[in-house]
């Protein structure tokens, strides 16, 4: 994943995770999501959202181990692999040390992202609303606002 430096993302699957996420987030819960798909060239191609077996939680999602280890199962069935999670905050954005800590994403150059206000933002052509940290080197980094527009292109 560290080699990754364009990531695709089309409009539908971006608009279907808000749509997942508010769902919830209706409910006043937080969920998390993960964009899967196909590399190449140092090219991401995101192919679809997944939701896994999950408890929500206001404050928290919760996936067991061994939901993460079906994930990966699927993962390795469909000869995908997973890019970045992606989980609402009922207020504002950031990863929480329960975030650092508990990942489900744990290759080194994986994304996580953190959609504020559970999920009730407006879709538009880019990250901009959201968070976005990338592990490197053991550490979730914040990655700043150009550096993710370079990175995620959404058409
Ligand atoms: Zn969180």
């Amino acid at each position: 994943m560290m080699s990754i430096t364009n990531i695709l993302l089309s409009v539908d699957i971006y608009e279907k995770t808000i749509q997942i996420l508010r769902e919830y987030g209706n409910e006043l819960l937080e969920a998390l999501v993960l964009w899967v798909g196909i590399e190449s060239n140092n090219v991401f191609n995101i192919k679809e959202v997944w939701f896994p077996n999950q408890a929500n939680s206001p404050i928290s999602y919760y996936v067991t181990d061994i939901d993460v280890h079906l994930i990966n199962v699927k993962l390795n069935q469909k000869k995908y692999s997973a890019i970045a999670q992606i989980h609402t905050h009922p207020g504002s954005a950031y990863h929480s040390n329960i975030d650092d800590q508990y990942p489900i994403m744990v290759l080194p150059g994986s994304f996580s992202i953190v959609i504020p206000e559970l999920g009730k933002i407006s879709v538009q052509k880019n990250l901009n609303a959201m968070v976005v940290y990338r592990l490197i080197f053991g550490d979730w980094i914040l990655q700043d606002r150009k550096e993710v527009n370079e990175i995620f292109k959404i058409e």
